[in-house]
């Protein structure tokens, strides 16, 4: 199925009534600075309009789910796409993705929408402050994938990494046909994390030497889930094709810190506006 085209201005008004509905629930000021993201998406197209819808649908979940979490990382949908291509030219290997913080702090307006009574503050290093920056910094199986060898660290972190020596603030690796729940590997990796650890799930087909894996219990967020969810394999829903011609089928992504918590994670653009 080919990605649907943005939809062009004259549709957009006419669906301006259908997205007001959705927001209204929240604040005046959110559904306007909302409204205007639509606007700005439709002039930059900044990410595939599939993914665009799907991370919506994510963050409307994790809007609903937020006293379930202590606190939240706000993550640029771009990364999220930069990364996807990443993951499916990597294939059969998982990835490892390095990512780093800006300066610049989460809106405030956006974290007071999805904060939760619980929250809790200097929970983790980078709490508070957008993501800006991936690098993929490594590929493997699941447990090779958390052992950067030394020569490649040297070689991708070189002068330009700083005395960080080639740490970064949150990490996140892919788990491609697997559900986005953590192994005993990742938790033990996640343990030198100064941030919080990713784990990306990616449901797709053809599936090669990896079909989807679904027999593990845990706490699982899916990308842009709907109600008609076909369990059927040759009737899976596709949300959308990647640069490889892979068919996207579902995505997961889970934010964890290493005492165990669960972290909220809202998508972003690149001016901070939720979408
Ligand atoms: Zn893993």
């Amino acid at each position: 199925m080919a990605p649907r085209k943005r939809p062009n201005p004259p549709f957009f008004f006419a669906m301006v009534p259908t997205i007001y509905r959705r927001y209204s629930r929240i604040t005046r000021t959110s559904t306007v600075l909302r409204l205007l993201h639509v606007l700005a998406l439709i002039r930059h197209n900044m990410v595939s309009d599939w993914l665009a819808d799907a991370i919506a649908i994510y963050n409307d979940e994790s809007h609903n789910r937020r006293e379930e979490y202590v606190a939240q990382v706000h993550f640029p949908a771009r990364i999220l796409e930069d990364i996807l291509e990443w993951a499916f030219k990597a294939l059969p290997d998982e990835i490892l993705v390095g990512l780093d913080v800006s300066e610049l702090r989460n809106l405030p307006e956006i974290e007071v929408e999805f904060q939760g009574e619980k929250q809790r503050k200097n929970l983790f290093a980078g709490q508070g402050y957008r993501i800006n920056e991936a690098v993929m910094v490594n590929r493997g199986d699941s447990f090779s994938v958390h052992h950067l060898p030394e020569e490649w660290t040297d070689d991708v972190f070189g002068t330009d990494r700083g005395p960080r020596a080639g740490r970064f603030t949150h990490w996140l690796h892919t788990h491609p046909n697997c559900p986005a729940i953590p192994s005993e590997a990742d938790a033990s990796a996640a343990q030198s994390t100064d941030g919080v650890d990713l784990i990306l799930g990616i449901e797709f087909s053809p599936e090669g030497p990896l079909p989807w894996f679904d027999g593990i219990e845990g706490e699982r967020r899916v990308i842009g889930e709907k109600k008609s969810w076909f369990t059927r394999k040759d009737k899976r829903k596709v949300l959308g094709v990647a640069p490889t011609g892979h068919r996207i089928h579902s995505l997961e992504l889970i934010a964890f810190h290493k005492a165990g918590l669960g972290v909220n994670v809202v998508f972003v653009n690149d001016d901070g506006i939720a979408y």
